[in-house]
């Protein structure tokens, strides 16, 4: 069987709401949508997130990206993901949006051709996966009524956006606190918006209110800063920004720089690239967690929620991006319910057109 041709198509759909985080605020999903076509009738369907606070991938980079990369795997067996993943890698140096996008439909047809559901041919460690939900940043009040809303549909995690005003960033995780109960699992994330002695500052003012980790809590580039608050500090950190691939990771390592990382498709260029991440982490003795962009929908989240099913050590998911958009691009997928993902079991991501 040979990859016989490429199709990329731009969609853009609202968020429910405008959703802020410490570095903006992002009020659409801008994703291109690509279908692989086989020369014996097999598609598959994959998708690239642009997501301008995190990756700086825009729409059109991405687009003209799987346009170049189609051409270089164009002839190829999609069951050779090796190759696939070292042509992409070879022709074209970063985009990790639009090679997250070709690398998930080539994973879908491998799943079609093989019959197998993508959370078994990734591993099959677990057949479903348990996503927290994420609370953007609002007046403290606003979130700790969000929270408990998130709670009575049936989530176990909340998720809260800080960042932007360290007095007001506390009350937020002590209202929320208060609205959950003590039973519920509170994460943070800073999205890089404290320096290291901030963050040593403020984390040892939550860490009363029983805080399951803090995530990014300073620039990505500051790999010095992010290993001394993890050193000096209670509250296991994870890495996000600062983690974009593989050699990211090990950089991290070396540096002990963080306790968990976060894996996202869009900023590593896909599940390959992914369990690459996961494997040097496991190694090291680091969990992860499986994380979405913002702008991701059920496409990527399908994607993102079988690998985090199918390897034992990523122990985390974060893969709420469909609750925020105001339509899906596509039929079919994971099926979200409170907190749970549960996994198609049909051949590949289980989409339909
Ligand atoms: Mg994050």
């Amino acid at each position: 069987m040979k990859i016989s041709s490429i199709k990329v198509s731009e969609i853009e759909i609202p968020l429910n709401k405008p959703f802020r985080i410490s570095l903006g605020i992002i009020s659409k999903a801008r994703i291109a949508m690509v279908e692989i076509q086989t020369d014996e009738g097999i598609s598959g369907f994959g998708e690239g997130a642009s997501a301008l606070l995190i990756t700086g991938d825009v729409l059109g980079g991405i687009k003209e990206g799987i346009k170049i990369l189609g051409n270089a795997i164009i002839g190829m067996d999609p069951i050779d993901i090796e190759k696939v993943y070292w042509a992409m890698n070879k022709t074209l140096m970063r985009n990790p949006a639009a090679k997250a996008a070709i690398d998930i439909a080539v994973h879908d047809l491998i799943g079609k051709i093989t019959n197998q559901p993508l959370y078994k041919l990734l591993g099959g460690y677990r057949d479903t996966f348990i996503t927290d939900l994420t609370i953007g940043i609002d007046d403290p009040e606003e979130m700790a009524i969000s929270a408990k809303k998130a709670v009575d549909q049936g989530f176990g995690t909340i998720k809260i956006k800080v960042g932007i005003s360290l007095k007001e960033d506390v009350e937020r995780i002590q209202k929320i606190r208060e609205a959950v109960g003590k039973d519920v699992r509170i994460r943070v994330d800073a999205n890089q918006g404290w320096n290291a002695k901030e963050a040593i500052n403020i984390i040892g003012k939550i860490a009363e209110y029983d805080i399951e980790l803090v995530e990014q809590p300073v620039p990505a580039c500051d790999l010095e800063g992010l290993a001394h608050v993890t050193k000096n500090t209670p509250v296991p950190i994870m890495a996000d920004e600062s983690v974009f691939n593989a050699s990211d990771v090990l950089n991290i390592i070396k540096m002990r720089a963080a306790d968990i990382i976060n894996i996202k498709l869009m900023k590593c260029g896909g599940l390959k690239e992914a369990q690459k991440i996961n494997t040097l982490a496991e190694v090291a003795g680091m969990e992860c967690m499986l994380g979405c962009m913002a702008e991701e929908s059920n496409i990527g989240i399908t994607a993102a929620a079988s690998l985090g099913a199918a390897c034992k050590n990523i122990t985390r998911g974060d893969l709420d991006a469909t609750f925020f958009l105001s339509s899906l691009p596509i039929k079919g997928g994971a099926v979200i319910e409170g907190g749970k993902i549960n996994l198609p079991n049909v051949p590949g991501l289980g989409l339909m057109i």
